[in-house]
């Protein structure tokens, strides 16, 4: 019997036993390892991951702890204490 007809036969018995066509042989691709390094929990999909990369890397700003485009000297959250403290200022 050559391997062929080993094969062949294989495959048969295959659709025999679970009375569908016997699946081809595909290679199971590992699911991808995605470092969240703390940036994030949920997983982003593979367009948001291409758009990443083409932008700037996420820093973790060290004041509101929260992953952006900006660090401590230009966070948002300090921004606001600073303009509330300076509006106040101008009213005094
Ligand atoms: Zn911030």
């Amino acid at each position: 019997m050559t391997y062929y007809h080993y094969t062949a036969q294989k495959k048969k018995l295959m659709e025999e036993f679970y009375g569908v066509e016997a699946p081809q042989e595909v290679d199971v691709q590992p699911p991808e390892v995605v470092s969240t390094k703390g940036c994030g929990s949920r997983l982003p999909s593979r367009v948001e991951k291409a758009l990443k990369l083409k932008s700037k890397p996420l820093h973790q700003c060290k004041k509101c702890q929260e992953c952006g485009h900006h660090d401590s000297r230009n966070c948002d959250k300090f921004k606001e204490k600073e303009k509330q403290r300076s509006r106040r200022n101008s009213d005094v």
